[in-house]
């Protein structure tokens, strides 16, 4: 088996590992299934849980239609746009909400015309299924991380995910209560308005400006959009790549890991957007034809799915690859 050194990490099985394509349909009753996206700023809903959810539903029922949405983080936009699947006839909406509290008009409408509601990734209360990650968990593995790279003391910086949705929120719960009984400082904390990278790395800037990159021990970056930011906003600053402090990250998103191998970026949480995309395939599909959903667990009374993240660094960026999230080619080569 060739190995390819990047970096200073050595990965196996050069090219080798491209995950298996499905089968064939196996028919099913004809439903149509609306799919709803939040946003395109970060590479995840393009890049893995659109074609993954499409993938699955015409696997499971070559009969179905999906119906695909995507907000561009525009809650009044994503509202009209469940509006026009239910005038379209969708049977079933799986729903990852731009803002969770604005959208529950729209589902309880939903509801009323017996359509059932699946929250997909961010929760909304009152859906009638949810499945995510262990969010709170994520948080937690940011924040051990960090306090493993920075040490015993040190001062750091905070850049959480969006007010709106509820993942942002278990996020920063589990960072913090790490963080916070940790020796480490928090010199600034920003909360990023749709968690767009230019508005995390606006953040970073500002607080460089005022308190030097050179005090900067580590940052708290929630997801690799954010961390790219930070990053970003660090370098821009004048800290040379090899110089740059550990910074967190979440969603395995190809530049991250890039980073990762580079030496760039301490960590990320792995998801696997496979898991959550396919069971959402497969609730949506088996509530269309009418069929039961089992082995759910309760999250705040919404019967639930919840997944189990995983940290890479580059100790085991591999993993990567032997899930068949990224191959080795894709890793090596630049974007
Ligand atoms: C998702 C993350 C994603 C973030 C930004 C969160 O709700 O769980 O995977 O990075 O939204 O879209």
């Amino acid at each position: 088996v060739a190995a390819l050194v990047i970096g200073s990490v050595g990965l196996s099985a050069c090219g080798a590992n491209d995950a298996a394509g499905g089968g064939g349909g196996e028919g099913g009753d004809a439903a149509t299934i609306a799919f709803f996206l939040p946003e395109t700023q970060n590479a995840r809903y393009e890049t893995f849980d659109r074609p993954i959810f499409e993938a699955k539903v015409e696997e499971l029922c070559a009969d179905c239609e999906v119906l695909y949405f995507n907000a561009d983080q525009d809650k009044d936009a994503q509202a009209e746009q469940v509006d026009s699947a239910i005038t379209q006839g969708a049977d079933v909406l799986v729903l990852d909400p731009v803002d969770g509290e604005a959208i529950s008009a729209s589902v309880a409408d939903a509801q009323s015309q017996d359509i059932p509601v699946i929250a997909y990734d961010r929760f909304i209360d009152g859906a009638d299924y949810y499945m995510s990650f262990d969010n709170e968990q994520v948080g937690r593995l940011q924040g051990e991380a960090l306090v493993e790279a920075v040490g015993d003391t040190g001062r750091i910086l905070m850049v959480n995910g969006s007010p709106d949705d509820a993942n942002a929120g278990q996020f920063k719960a589990g960072a913090h209560s790490v963080i916070d009984e940790s020796g480490l400082e928090v010199v600034a904390e920003y909360d990023t308005v749709q968690w767009e990278p230019g508005n995390a790395q606006q953040f970073v800037t500002d607080t460089i400006a005022k308190v030097g990159a050179d005090t900067i021990d580590g940052v708290y970056a929630a997801n690799d959009g954010t961390a790219g930011g930070a990053i970003a906003a660090l370098t821009g600053a004048g800290v040379a790549p090899a110089d740059l402090p550990p910074v967190t990250g979440q969603d395995a998103e190809l530049a991250a890991v890039q980073r990762i191998v580079a030496g760039e970026q301490f960590m990320t949480v792995y998801k696997s957007i496979k898991t959550e995309a396919e069971k959402a395939a497969e609730v949506a599909v088996a509530l269309a034809q009418g069929e039961e959903v089992s082995d759910t667990e309760d999250f705040q009374g919404v019967p639930s799915f919840i997944f189990d993240p995983v940290v890479v660094t580059q100790d085991n960026v591999q993993l990567l690859v032997d899930e068949g999230f990224w191959s080795v080619e894709d890793i090596c080569t630049p974007e």
